[in-house]
């Protein structure tokens, strides 16, 4: 009995040796993946004598608090679900950092405008949109960028990707100039008051049908694009190549053979992966024959998606596109393991992957709901206020006299900042 009970202790105590090793080890390698974090100065000592003043190493990411290394992506989900957005989720759109300072937007979907904001990036970085077809749930928060952004510090014009249609008015160039005539009113209004040199949309539509063909090749980056099959002839998929990683982004599709071909071995690929068809049904209130049509002809069944990616094997599966819930993940999981057991995200909003050659750390951003916009990059441009356009006679001869309590403003703000501005 004595002898039973010491070999219980030695093996009891053999395993928690064996763990806290094992735990070291982990938490030391993983942290010195680690660059520009915060606790970094704490990452190489024993975590299991932790510091009770010192910060801690974060498992979550926090916007403008980490430096990105020379060789890293960055990519930041800011909406993976779909038309009908949600607090929880906004429609397609994925913030891609380089380390050489480049970002891109892919997509720019209803309600994503707002998460873009959360990251904190200077507008004036943010000038560069590429879209994969025109249904809303992934252009429909460009005129908040265009015009959000150019008052927040964007000084130059957005510009925009996107590819033609079957016919013109079925392409990005159309849809842009007439994105512009509806804000009409708005960038009118503007005009003598704010810095103009934002408020321009300046579109670069390529051929939906090109192969691999070559959109954009800039400081290094190159991005591609190749046909999607959705909806209309029109959608398209992107790649992105730099520094020796691919990225690529997977507009709307059914599975296609571009797709299996261009993004092969892709570090990080993203794919649609839609509601199943079971809970468009329940819980969207699709019809049983809208929901097999759109869920698995119009769109990619989680089946199809993990058939997708066993035959392209990235290093990194992502999966969108689909209201990711309690009810509804593990189903949308085990429908992919039914065809892919290789690397995979079910992707949520806020979801952030760092992408080196060595390793892809995924994790949640955690966000600041009362972030301002970030400082302009550049001095803003004084604006013209000849070219006002004036209210009617009618309108201004409506205003009431509060000159009394605005002077004091204007009091205040001159003598603070040595001007002369008068009341209108
Ligand atoms: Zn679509
Ligand atoms: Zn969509």
């Amino acid at each position: 009995m004595i002898f039973k009970t010491k070999r219980v202790l030695i093996v009891a105590s053999m395993t928690f040796v064996a763990v806290m090793l094992y735990q070291w080890g982990h938490l030391d390698g993983r942290e010195g993946k680690m660059s520009g974090l915060i606790g970094e100065s704490i990452a190489a000592e024993n975590p299991l004598k932790m510091s009770p003043v010192k910060a801690r190493a974060r498992d979550f990411y926090a916007p403008n608090s980490e430096d990105l290394r020379p060789d890293e992506m960055r990519l930041i989900a800011c909406g993976t679900g779909m038309p009908t957005a949600r607090p929880k989720q906004a429609a397609s759109c994925w913030l891609l950092e380089l380390g050489n300072g480049d970002k891109f937007i892919f997509d720019i979907g209803t309600g994503s405008a707002e998460r873009i904001s959360a990251m904190q990036i200077p507008y004036n970085y943010l000038d560069k949109v590429f879209l994969s077809h025109l249904h809303t749930d992934h252009f429909g928060d460009l005129d908040a960028l265009f015009v959000g952004g150019a008052l927040a510090g964007r000084q130059k014009p957005l510009r925009v990707w996107g590819p033609s249609g079957g016919t013109p008015e079925r392409g990005t160039k159309y849809a842009m100039d007439h994105l512009r005539k509806a804000l009409t009113w708005d960038l009118d209004g503007r005009m003598g008051l704010t810095d103009p040199r934002g408020y321009h949309i300046e579109p670069h539509e390529f051929d939906y049908k090109g192969m691999n063909q070559i959109v954009y090749q800039e400081n290094g980056v190159t991005i591609r694009s190749f046909p999607a099959i959705h909806s209309l002839d029109g959608p398209v998929s992107f790649s992105v190549e730099w520094n020796g990683l691919k990225f690529v982004f997977g507009g709307d599709t059914f599975p296609n053979k571009w797709y299996d071909e261009y993004a092969k071995g892709a570090d990080l690929a993203i794919h649609e992966c839609f509601i199943a068809v079971p809970d468009l049904i329940t819980k969207f209130k699709f019809t049983p024959q809208s929901a097999l049509a759109v869920g698995t002809q119009i769109h990619t069944a989680p089946e199809a998606f993990g058939k997708v990616m066993s035959r392209i094997k990235p290093r990194m599966a992502v999966a969108y596109h689909f209201f990711k819930d309690f009810d509804t993940t593990g189903s949308i999981y085990e429908r992919i393991r039914t065809t892919y057991d290789g690397p995979l995200s079910l992707a949520e909003d806020y979801m952030v992957w760092n992408i080196t050659k060595d390793d892809i750390r995924v994790r949640l951003a955690v966000v600041d709901e009362d972030v301002w916009p970030p400082p302009a990059t550049e001095k803003p441009q004084l604006p013209d206020p000849s070219i006002r356009i004036p209210y009617s006679d009618m309108i201004s001869g409506g205003k009431l006299d509060v000159k009394d309590v605005i002077q004091p403003i204007y009091d205040e703000i001159n003598k603070k900042y040595k001007l002369n501005e008068k009341q209108e």
